[in-house]
Formats: structure tokens, sequence, C-alpha cells
């Protein structure tokens, strides 16, 4: 079987449509990584590496370092039959996980491409029909949000991820000018980013409950578990872990736990997709749903996660709605979106990921 020959990656930056904001940030480009895995017999697998300062504390400059270090240590290693070596070099520390994450999807994109295999059938799968992304709508003023959520339903989104900071009653003030707007037959979730405190948060569940909220993804501080868990048990609605849930390790403790409903498994906190798939597989076992979702990642990173999607139960909740909001395109092939949100799996027999960058240095 082929060998890897060598891996690179490079940065690439993407200006999006309109300035992305969440309560800790906001960004108006796609920064992220793209990595390449070259094999002995010309074979070339890609994957995506999407830093996230706040919540995977890494950088551009981390994550390029990280794969240089990375990368010499893999050569020589064929991706079909000596992946769990290849595996345990590439997760032998905690950190680094979108670094990580960009390297296990360059060489499970290489290994599916050597076996003849698309990402989802080397996956398991697809076992499922149709899957739908939601769409994120960026925090702003209750009637910016509300005129942005408009505009998506009219483009056929059914389900609507608000983005909410705080304070609680402008919080209040966004969901009730969305829902206004939108009427009572769209999906809506929000997600608090960590904005309130323990005591806003119980209160904001109860008042958000008359706004047929489906989900409230982590209202309180990443570090505060037992904030969540109070929350949870006052609320209604369902209640999701994100930024408190990032390793495998971290997801597999708080399911345990039972503390949350929900927990966000995104490739760039927990390290790729067969980490996310051991993730999607305990969480199924003990009856907690996921949620799939992503940092502002190009189709490189999100096609994977969209396979994933395909492949898992536990998977009920989507968010891989990042492309979308790209001003240009950087990537050939990968996830389409169709009516309503619809992730539409690259098809036409293409191997491995299904996606490759437009340019490569
Ligand atoms: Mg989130």
């Amino acid at each position: 079987m082929p060998r890897i020959a060598g891996i690179d990656a490079w940065r690439v930056r993407v200006p999006l449509r309109s300035v992305f904001r969440i309560s800790y940030a906001e960004t108006a480009y796609a920064d992220t990584v793209f990595v390449r895995v070259r094999l002995d017999d010309g074979v070339e697998g890609y994957g995506e590496a999407c830093p996230s300062l706040h919540v995977t504390g890494e950088t551009i400059d981390s994550v390029l370092s990280y794969v240089g270090l990375v990368a010499n240590s893999l050569k020589g290693l064929d991706p079909v039959s000596e992946l769990s070596k290849i595996l345990a070099k590439i997760h032998g520390v905690e950190g680094f996980s979108a670094a990580r994450a960009g390297l296990e999807m360059a060489v499970l994109d290489a290994a599916s491409k050597s076996l003849g295999l698309s990402l989802a059938e080397y996956l398991g799968g697809p076992m499922r029909s149709r899957v739908y992304t939601d769409y994120t709508i960026s925090l702003a003023s209750p009637s910016e949000m509300a005129e942005e959520a408009r505009r998506v339903v009219e483009k056929g989104f059914r389900v609507l991820k608000l983005k909410l900071g705080g304070p609680v009653e402008e919080d209040i003030r966004r969901v009730e000018a969305v829902r206004e707007a939108v009427g009572s037959s769209i999906r809506l979730r929000v997600d608090a980013n960590q904005a309130w405190s323990r005591r806003e948060a119980v209160k904001a569940v109860s008042r958000l409950e008359e706004y047929d909220v489906e989900l409230v993804e982590q209202p309180t501080p990443y570090w505060c578990i037992d904030c969540l868990e109070e929350v949870s048990r006052h609320s209604r609605i369902p209640v999701a872990a994100d930024e408190s849930a990032k390793s495998l390790r971290e997801v597999v403790s708080l399911a345990a736990r039972g503390v949350v409903d929900v927990i966000n498994i995104k490739l760039m906190k927990i390290g790729g997709p067969l980490q996310a798939a051991t993730a999607l597989r305990v969480l199924e076992r003990l009856g907690i749903d996921a949620m799939l979702g992503c940092m502002v990642e190009t189709r490189l990173g999100i096609t994977p996660a969209a396979m994933l999607a395909y492949v898992s139960e536990a998977a009920r909740f989507i968010d891989l709605d990042s492309p979308l909001f790209l001003a240009e395109e950087p990537v050939e092939g990968g996830v389409e979106y169709g009516e309503g949100g619809l992730l539409r799996l690259p098809g036409g027999g293409r191997k491995g990921i299904g996606a490759r960058p437009l340019k490569t240095p």
C-alpha cells in the first residue's frame, strides 16, 4: 500500500459577506489552515484546521507549527494499514485540537481515496436520507436580527440559530423580534456563548419558553459545569453544552454525568472525524443528543462533518452553515446546500472527502 511521502500546511484567509459576531468575538474573515498529505503513489489527502483562540486556544501560527512538528514522524507510514500508529502520533497531546483535526482529516481523505471509498462510506454510512442544517443569525440589535432572519427564511431555511450575548432583557427582545418576524412555523434555537451568569441564565430560560425556543446552547461560562446543571434543572427547554465540552474526554465525562440534554460536537474541538464519530457513538449509547457544529470554516472542514451527520443517529441538531458566509469560494467540490438547508454530499463517485483547495502552494 502507498505510504506518506510528505505533509504540508498553509494559511487561507477568506473574507465574509458580513462581519460575524458572537458574545465574546467578531470576525470579518474565515481564518484557517489547509493541510495536505501526499502519498508516494501520487494520491493527495486534504484537511482543514480552523483554530479558535477562545475555544481551542490555538492560533494560525500554532496550528502551522504543530502540523510541522508531527509531519516528519508520519513519513513512511501507510494511512490504511498503519492508521492506529498515525493516530497515536497525531493525538499524542491534549491541546492543538484544530491542528489535530486537520491532520486526521487529511490522513482519512488519503486513506479512503486509497480504498476507493468516499469518507462517508469509510465511516460506515451514509444511513440517513436527508439532513438539514440550521442557519446562524449573527449577534446584532433585535431589529437587525429580525431583518436577517426574515431574509434567511425567504431563502428557504426552516431552522435558525440565534446568537445571543446579553444583557438578558436585550436577548429576550432579540428572540421576540425574530419570532415575530418569522412566524410560528420556523424552529428557533439560541446560543448565548457563555454570556449569562447562573442567575441570569435561570431567568432567561424561563422567559424564552414563551417564544417556543427548542434549544439553549452554552448559557453560562464554560468552566462552570454546576451552572449548566442548575440551568438544565430549571429549564423546560433542552440545554446544550458547547464550550464546556471540547475534547473527547470532556464530552464523555459531561455525558456520563447527564448534566445536559445535548452536546455540540465540532471537529475542531475534538480533533477530527474519527474522534467525533467516537463521541457520537458514546452519546447515542447514553441517550444524549448531539449537535454537529463548526467554527467559521470552509467547505473542506464542513464536508466531513456533514458526512458524519449522515452517518450518526445521535446527530439530531445540525449547525454546519459557515461556507454560506464566505464572500469567496476557496474550495472545489464538497457539500452543497439545497432547498431549506438540505446538505448534499459530493456525488459523482467522488472518493475521500470529495473536496479540495482551489489553489495549492
Ligand atoms: Mg456554540
